[in-house]
């Protein structure tokens, strides 16, 4: 089905595959809202799962679309992104924005659902001690969740002011060295190779890591402990999209706070110039605002 575009959100993601990252060539771009111009929801406006899945394969039937082995994935994998006037997607992977909802949420709803799918990676246990890595816009939307679910948390990272920017605020403490120990939990969403091992030290035996970010340099990491400590080492990455415009409906999270710039699509370089910079939260570019 075509889509319009109307905005597009710039992650990691897309900076890591303009450098080469997984060999992608094309048009990137997967964090959008825009409007459908075809099929049942022709007008409406529209998100969109990214995984396209062929349907039919054992991964699929099984319920695994998003591990599909014949899947395309919007703006990252043989299929061309939202960075463009228009995207296609396949008609079961569109999802129409509530109306309470405005297009500067909406275009958050991908990285909503990929921290929600915490909820998919771990049993969220009220009052357990969760430590996040990483107070980028992932490790943001990840500490907001686990809050939300009623989890104690405490965020590391180099950005102390950003903490209550999404509508929580949760014990920040600075850099991961100063973070405690004994969590029940602990996610990394740092993307820094070197947090991994900087945080195994501090979950408790038979503790939970689940990461949430990819990296580009390989980790080194002693797996001893894991082995001692009976930790869990869970991989997240994508999440299911209604239970993220759920929670975008429900007006308990200020995403749009996290927007710190906007461009048009002809400024597109630019923008990935200032997503680049260190530090820097979500860039928008707005192709049909
Ligand atoms: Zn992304
Ligand atoms: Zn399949």
């Amino acid at each position: 089905m075509r889509v319009r575009v109307s905005k597009v959100g710039l992650c990691s993601t897309d900076l890591a595959l303009a450098r080469g990252y997984m060999g992608f060539r094309g048009v990137p771009g997967h964090e959008f809202v825009g409007v459908a111009l075809e099929g049942a929801l022709r007008g409406r406006r529209v998100v969109g799962e990214i995984n396209a899945a062929c349907g039919c394969c054992p991964t699929c039937l099984a319920g695994g679309d998003r591990h599909c082995p014949r899947r395309s994935v919007l703006g990252i994998l043989g299929r061309p992104g939202a960075l463009a006037e228009e995207l296609r997607l396949p008609a079961r992977n569109l999802r129409e924005v509530p109306d309470s909802v405005g297009d500067d949420a909406a275009v958050f709803t991908e990285p909503l659902a990929a921290a929600l799918a915490l909820a998919e990676a771990c049993a969220l246990v009220p009052g357990a001690r969760a430590l996040v890595v990483g107070d980028g816009k992932l490790g943001l939307l990840c500490a907001h969740v686990l809050a939300r679910a009623g989890l104690a948390v405490t965020l590391a990272g180099r950005h102390p002011e950003r903490n209550g920017l999404t509508g929580v605020v949760v014990e920040h403490v600075g850099p991961l060295e100063r973070s405690g120990g004994g969590f029940d939990l602990a996610v990394e969403a740092s993307g820094d190779p070197d947090a991994l091992p900087a945080l195994l030290p501090r979950v408790r035996p038979r503790g939970t890591v689940v990461l949430k970010s990819t990296t580009e340099r390989a980790t080194r990491v002693e797996l001893a402990p894991l082995v001692v400590d009976e930790l869990r080492l869970v991989g997240s990455r994508c999440g299911r999209f209604e239970p993220a415009l759920a929670v975008l409906a429900s007006g308990t999270i200020t995403v749009e706070r996290l927007i710190v710039a906007r461009y048009a699509l002809s400024d597109a370089e630019r923008a990935f110039e200032h997503a680049a910079r260190r530090g820097t939260l979500k860039v928008l570019i707005e192709v049909h605002p």
